[in-house]
């Protein structure tokens, strides 16, 4: 049996990495950045004015009230061109361009406009309600870096800087496939010996966020139907995730379908409960993870391998799930001979802590559970976690 750290050192060595495309920015979510994003502009790019109000002289109000003419306005969109001079004003609105000579504005509250003339009722302090030029930024600042995985709030900024298309790294094609005498449709009624597929769809929407997938028809345990599908997934996909087949029974054929088919097998037992008889396998460019068939397992496993090695291939900076640490907030029980990595539900308490609470996963088949998880807790092997221990968590995407 090999650590978890030990199976993911495998897999780094074996992923390949995928060539870089240009996309439309708002296909970009869940991409992994090729390029380096720059600001092409000075933001703001020219002196702005916060408030609706006047655009004066501050020394002009020292005094105030004072009357100022009011020789102009200056719009969002349209700025006033001119120079003012000392007694004079400009009508500004928010967003709009500070005019040459004006170093401060007073807002509207504060002035009172008659005959051509604001009345500015309280003095205006040098620069007050006005974003200098290129005070958020300057042009040619790097905003974001190679590798870095765009989310929603990157976007606007990105969209600030001109990238309508963006430079990011292909994502794999990824097949899943569920194998399972006993496995029906998730809109059948399983009979008799027979249970609903939910890997499936549950695998095709995890390996969805970093990648193309794809979900096969499900394939019986017996070999032929197993071998046909499999080397379909190998010639045609990146990335294949089974689910099932991996155990020792008599009916678990995916490890000698792959051997058979030319994989090479690079590891097939890992010190982690759940997800022991994880497989990690290579054909040509195809990778392959054999998941249990366990939902819990399934799920645990593609997040500590599948996905990290998804976006290794995409050279993404974090392949991995975010790490943190919390403490424990009910005892979880340490397997004796394996590393645990068990679904748990991290919140806040009412001292400002992270907590981790207890989701009781009664074993690995416990899935229900799962669906309140955010977070996975490493519990070592063999040291069980009490109360008050801190712990180390790796958080759900
Ligand atoms: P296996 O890894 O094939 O020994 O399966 C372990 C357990 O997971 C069995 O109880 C299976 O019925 C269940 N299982 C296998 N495949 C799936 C699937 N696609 N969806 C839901 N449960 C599954
Ligand atoms: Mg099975």
């Amino acid at each position: 049996m090999i650590s978890i750290s030990e199976a993911l050192k495998i897999i780094e060595n074996q992923v390949g990495k995928l060539k870089a495309e240009t996309i439309d920015l708002v296909e970009a979510v869940g991409r992994v950045l090729a390029e380096t994003v720059k600001a092409d502009m000075d933001l703001p790019p020219f002196n702005r004015s916060q408030m609706d109000g006047f655009a004066l002289k501050s020394k002009d109000t020292k005094d105030a009230p004072v009357n100022l003419k009011i020789i102009g306005e200056s719009v969002a969109g349209k700025g006033f061109d001119g120079r003012m001079k000392s007694g004079e004003s400009v009508r500004i609105m928010t967003g709009a361009r500070l005019p040459e000579g004006a170093d401060a504005v007073q807002k509207v509250e504060l002035t009172e406009e008659n005959d051509g003339f604001a009345e500015i009722t309280e003095a205006a302090k040098s620069g007050q309600h006005i974003n200098l030029l290129a005070s958020e930024i300057k042009s040619g600042t790097k905003i974001f870096g190679a590798g870095e995985i765009i989310n929603e709030q990157m976007i606007a900024a990105i969209a600030s800087f001109g990238y309508a298309k963006i430079k990011v790294f292909k994502r794999p094609k990824i097949a899943i496939l569920s194998t399972g005498t006993e496995i029906v449709g998730i809109s059948e009624m399983p009979q008799k010996d027979q249970i609903r597929n939910s890997n499936s769809i549950m695998l095709k929407i995890f390996a969805g966020k970093y990648g193309d997938s794809k979900s096969l028809p499900t394939v019986k345990d017996d070999v032929e139907s197993l071998t046909a599908a499999i080397e379909n997934a190998l010639e045609n996909y990146d990335v294949l995730v089974t689910t099932g087949g991996v155990s020792v029974g008599d009916y678990d054929f995916t490890k000698t379908v792959l051997r058979d088919l030319g994989a090479e097998i690079f590891f097939e037992k890992i010190s982690l409960k759940p997800g022991k008889p994880t497989v990690f396998a290579k054909r040509n460019n195809c990778l392959v993870f054999g998941l249990p068939g366990n939902p819990v397992s399934s799920a645990v496993t593609f997040y500590l391998f599948a996905r990290t090695a998804i976006l290794r291939m995409q050279s993404a900076n974090n392949c991995e799930l975010r790490k943190g640490f919390a403490i424990v907030a009910s005892k979880i029980k340490a397997a004796k001979e394996r590393d645990s990595v068990l679904p748990a539900l991290v919140a806040t308490n009412a001292k400002g802590e992270l907590i981790i609470e207890s989701l009781r996963f009664n074993g690995s088949s416990n899935f229900i559970a799962f669906a309140r998880a955010n977070a996975l807790v490493f519990v070592p092997q063999g040291k069980s976690l009490e109360i008050g221990d801190v712990a180390e968590i790796m958080f759900l995407p």
